[in-house]
């Protein structure tokens, strides 16, 4: 059969990945095809991801903020909700960023395919479009397809008060209470956005700790905080059965810390994303999927099969925007003929809760498993005149040393704005910059960022009377 559409590169998906690729292998002269199964480009990201999530938690932070002022002498009524304009509000934030990125496209000439695309042989892909089958002949892919919501068995999923993230973020109603399975990033951020506007959440989690892959140190302020404004977070904890009952959702619980709460009005699950690998013919094309959905790729971003590469959620953890966009920009450069690898020392890791969690490279956990030899500079926020200025001095900033270099190997910041503070962290330890030049660049006061060079301080042993 003849095809279609001739292409240069054929993208497959249009998250941060597949849009960032696209555009990227445009500007470097590929004539560039773009193929998403969804109307608005943006992938899960844009569309129901950080993005409209965030818009939430503004929402969440202000309430939030409001609240805590009357213990400093500012008083607010309490606040009114308008469901319907906060769904507006966050729709159209997703609308301006999802409209400019068509915008994007058009301006560089990269045609985008509406339709379910699947690999029908190695240079070749098939799009189920509404006007019918299109085939489009490529010489090289990028497949950036991404990731889906785990999907427990144990929910009964037809119901429409069980939940993933899309659905959370649909924000149909404020349920009266919900339950969030799951202690991760998703699920607490959701847990923070529905706990200010007015739910019961309760929070249950299978592990020892939220958010099990920072610190236990790190999310102890946000236990501690969350924890006042939730009915509970509970750990070492699972559900074990769900059904859909007249009042609700009835579930059965098993671990060690029970909740009283086994109907709820709504049921999150956020337990995990699984990539979709299994899901777009890969194996005519010859691209290897592993068991799980994942596809293998070189520092170049190649999959097995050289010509085609892979980016994003679907070549494995940590499943991060950012990572998909710095993969995506690789992968399309290599394709255009340079000799590009991805090479990131590290990739940050936030959680938008309130504070806010973030961590960069090594963690203590890391280094203790592994036997690595590390120091570590820790400034306390009850120290920071910037955080007690704003009443928020539960946050503090870790910085992380190899002991014999001294050298920065990673970090960790909780509190208000952590998401931001992060940054400096992942350029220091991408520039290789020892204790000393951290301490000794000149932060700006009053600032949450000072934290940082103090932290430095810290280990260097030129701040010594903190505690
Ligand atoms: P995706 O964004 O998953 O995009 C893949 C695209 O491919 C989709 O549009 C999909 O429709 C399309 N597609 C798949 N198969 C086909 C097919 N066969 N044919 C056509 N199209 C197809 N990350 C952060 O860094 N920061 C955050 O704050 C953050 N918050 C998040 C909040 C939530 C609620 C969720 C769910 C995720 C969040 N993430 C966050 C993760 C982030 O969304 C992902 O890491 C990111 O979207 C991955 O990008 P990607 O390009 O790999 O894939």
């Amino acid at each position: 059969k003849n095809p279609d559409i001739t292409c240069q590169l054929v993208v497959l998906g249009s998250g941060p990945g597949g849009y960032s690729g696209a555009f990227r292998a445009a500007d470097l002269g590929l004539d560039t095809v773009l193929v998403e199964r969804y109307d608005t480009l943006g992938g899960v990201c844009l569309n129901v991801g950080c993005i409209p999530s965030k818009a939430l938690l503004h929402a969440a932070a202000v309430i939030d903020e409001a609240e805590a002022m009357a213990a400093h002498g500012v008083t607010f009524g309490k606040p009114k909700l308008d469901i319907d304009k906060l769904r507006d509000f966050k729709a159209s934030v997703v609308g301006q960023l999802t409209k400019g990125l068509a915008g994007m496209a058009k301006q560089r000439k990269v045609r985008t395919v509406i339709g379910t695309g699947s690999f029908v042989s190695p240079h070749e892909m098939e799009v189920h479009t509404a006007e019918g089958v299109k085939l489009i002949r490529f010489e090289q892919a990028i497949i950036a397809a991404g990731s889906q919501s785990v999907k427990l068995p144990a929910f009964p999923w037809d119901d429409e008060r069980v939940m993933d993230s899309t659905g959370a973020l649909e924000m149909k109603d404020v349920p009266g209470k919900l339950l969030v399975v799951g202690g991760g990033i998703i699920g607490l951020e959701m847990a923070t956005v529905y706990a200010a506007l007015g739910s019961e959440v309760t929070v249950v989690e299978f592990m020892d700790q939220i958010i099990p892959g920072a610190d236990a140190d790190l999310v102890k302020p946000l236990a501690k905080r969350l924890g006042g404004k939730v009915k509970g977070i509970h750990l070492k904890t699972k559900v074990t059965e769900a059904k859909a009952g007249k009042k609700g959702i009835e579930v059965k619980y098993e671990g060690e810390s029970i909740p009283e709460t086994a109907v709820f009005d709504r049921v999150l699950v956020a337990v995990g994303r699984s990539p979709n690998g299994k899901k777009i013919g890969a194996e005519k094309a010859g691209v290897a999927v592993t068991d799980r959905g994942f596809i293998n790729v070189d520092t170049q971003l190649r999959t097995n099969v050289p010509h085609i590469f892979a980016i994003g959620d679907i070549v494995g953890q940590p499943m991060l925007a950012h990572k998909a966009v710095h993969e995506a920009h690789v992968a399309a450069e290599v394709a255009a003929g340079h000799k590009a690898h991805f090479d990131a020392r590290v990739i940050p890791s936030v959680a938008f809760t309130n504070p806010e969690v973030a961590w960069v490279g090594v963690t203590e956990r890391e280094a203790k498993e592994k036997g690595l030899k590390v120091g570590v500079g820790k400034f306390p926020w009850a120290a920071s005149g910037r955080a007690i200025g704003i009443a928020r001095t539960e946050g503090f900033t870790k910085l992380i040393f190899d002991e014999e270099t001294h050298r920065i190997v990673g970090g960790a910041v909780v509190g208000v704005n952590a998401g931001d503070l992060i940054s400096e962290l992942a350029l220091a330890v991408e520039m290789g910059a020892e204790a000393a030049d951290i301490a000794l660049t000149v932060h700006p006061h009053p600032t949450l960022g000072e934290s940082v060079g103090m932290a430095a301080e810290v280990y260097e042993g030129t701040i010594t009377d903190l505690y």
